[in-house]
């Protein structure tokens, strides 16, 4: 890596667009000053086009990649009972029989793609919720972190930060209920859990990945496990991050209703000290005092608009959520979509339709829509990945994008009007001139360089996963 300066007419800074912005980043590819109404010079390049602050993406499962778009057929008799057929559960039994066969190779070529994948789409560092711990067996590798080492080893070949997360899963339901026979690849009792996070510590420091924990969720977490693993955690690293999936469906609902006698939001508030270190995956089905206290905790929403409209979760009611100054940011999840754009467009109009009401999530500070988007889901997205990725401020890492100034679709335009085509009116990655992570280009116009060397070793996993 080494030092560089970069100047933009237009650039989104964390308090909104400036002009005129002298960018400069020291060796580490740490960002040193960004200065506002500078003048260009012919000794700094300058930028194709607006800069806007790389996007971290906050939920991935990257073995999914794998299958996304191949479930997409009825799987379920639906029945003469409307509410049956095709939904998360059965996605879930399909999804498990995907992940009984992936080997190691074949997690580390589909991360590898997907890692391309995401750079290429705008996201700069992703958070990896990492379940397929063990061999086909349910047996540990020789080397427990085996499947975690994989995922590090994709980051550093494609180039993108990462915040990794083993997960801890115990359970196949509420009150202890024993896992089942095609979970067996995701279990870990909490010590054993507390081994791997102590091996994969220093290989995260050597590749500079922040390393915090997953708690699956509710049902595969009982309250021991729970509490036991994120202290243990936390006596490694007081400010490492914490994710859990909550609230996905009604059904998980119920179930914690049933179980507990409170709803699951409400449940992790009163029982886990809940703070910024946290992020509440989906948080799809709060009530209105659920929505409050998670605003006030200051953890983060994860929300996967796509992964959502996927599986038919629900939609998350983000304008009240957000009248609160609760966090938020996106993931793409199951990777139906990797595009950035193509999920702030659907948070958006999930909203819309929901409210038959347009520019739902504009604010008194950012009449554009785009430009609350994507800056909160950059706040929210660095505070999830507990990296230093909050956008285009000194002490940050330089994670940016660059958008094409001379194309046709943003020729023309400022910042404001080009960051508004670029999600609601772009089509695919054309429009991208540049990707940076820690001042390094990994993509240039839409090409990154690893691209058809993880095609073809992604395409090649696959069609053994499937032939099986
Ligand atoms: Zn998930």
């Amino acid at each position: 890596m080494s030092a560089g300066q970069l100047f933009a007419a237009h650039a989104l800074l964390p308090e909104g667009w400036a002009h005129d912005v002298l960018l400069e980043w020291d060796a580490q590819g740490v960002f040193t000053t960004i200065t506002p109404g500078s003048i260009a010079s012919a000794a700094v390049p300058l930028a194709a086009g607006a800069v806007l602050p790389g996007m971290p993406n906050l939920h991935s499962h990257a073995f999914q990649r794998g299958f996304a778009g191949l479930t997409e057929y009825r799987s379920v008799s639906q029945g003469d009972d409307p509410a049956g057929g095709d939904s998360f559960w059965s996605w879930r039994t399909l999804m498990y029989r995907f992940a009984l066969r992936l080997s190691p190779d074949a997690l580390e070529a589909i991360a590898t793609q997907l890692y391309v994948e995401m750079l290429r789409a705008g996201y700069t560092s992703v958070c990896e919720f990492h379940y397929v711990h063990h061999d086909a067996d349910g047996k540990p590798y020789a080397d427990r972190a085996e499947m975690s080492l994989r995922l590090l080893r994709a980051a550093q070949t494609a180039g993108i930060g990462m915040t990794l997360l083993p997960v801890l899963y115990q359970t196949a339901g509420f009150g202890g209920k024993p896992a089942q026979h095609d979970q067996r690849r995701f279990l870990n009792d909490t010590d054993a859990m507390q081994a791997l996070l102590e091996r994969l510590a220093p290989h995260c420091a050597a590749y500079g990945a922040r390393l915090g924990l997953a708690p699956h969720s509710l049902r595969a977490v009982p309250h021991d496990g729970l509490a036991r693993s994120v202290a243990a955690l936390h006596a490694l690293d007081a400010t490492a991050p914490v994710h859990i999936h909550i609230a996905e469906q009604q059904k998980e609902v119920d179930d914690c209703l049933a179980s507990t006698g409170v709803r699951p939001v409400e449940w992790l508030l009163d029982h886990a000290p809940v703070d910024q270190r946290w992020c509440l995956v989906h948080a799809t089905h709060m009530d209105w005092d659920e929505r409050r206290r998670l605003a006030h905790s200051g953890a983060v929403a994860g929300i996967c608009p796509t992964t959502e409209a996927n599986l038919g979760d629900g939609v998350f009611e983000a304008a009240p959520y957000l009248a609160q100054n609760g966090w938020w940011g996106i993931g793409s999840d199951s990777h139906a979509s990797v595009s950035v754009a193509e999920e702030l467009r659907t948070f958006e109009y999930g909203q819309r339709l929901g409210l038959q009401r347009r520019n739902v999530l504009a604010s008194e500070t950012h009449a554009q829509v785009a430009d609350r988007l994507w800056l909160e889901a950059v706040a929210g997205g660095a505070r999830a990945a507990a990296r230093p990725v909050a956008g285009l401020a000194a002490g940050q890492r330089a994670d940016f994008l660059v958008l094409d100034g001379q194309h046709p679709t943003l020729a023309g335009l400022d910042g404001a009007r080009a960051l508004a085509t670029y999600v609601f009116a772009s089509h695919g990655h054309e429009t991208l001139a540049e990707v940076r992570t820690g001042g390094v280009c990994r993509v240039r116009h839409g090409v990154h360089p690893q691209q058809a060397d993880a095609g073809q070793r992604f395409a090649e996993a696959r069609a053994r996963l499937l032939a099986d």
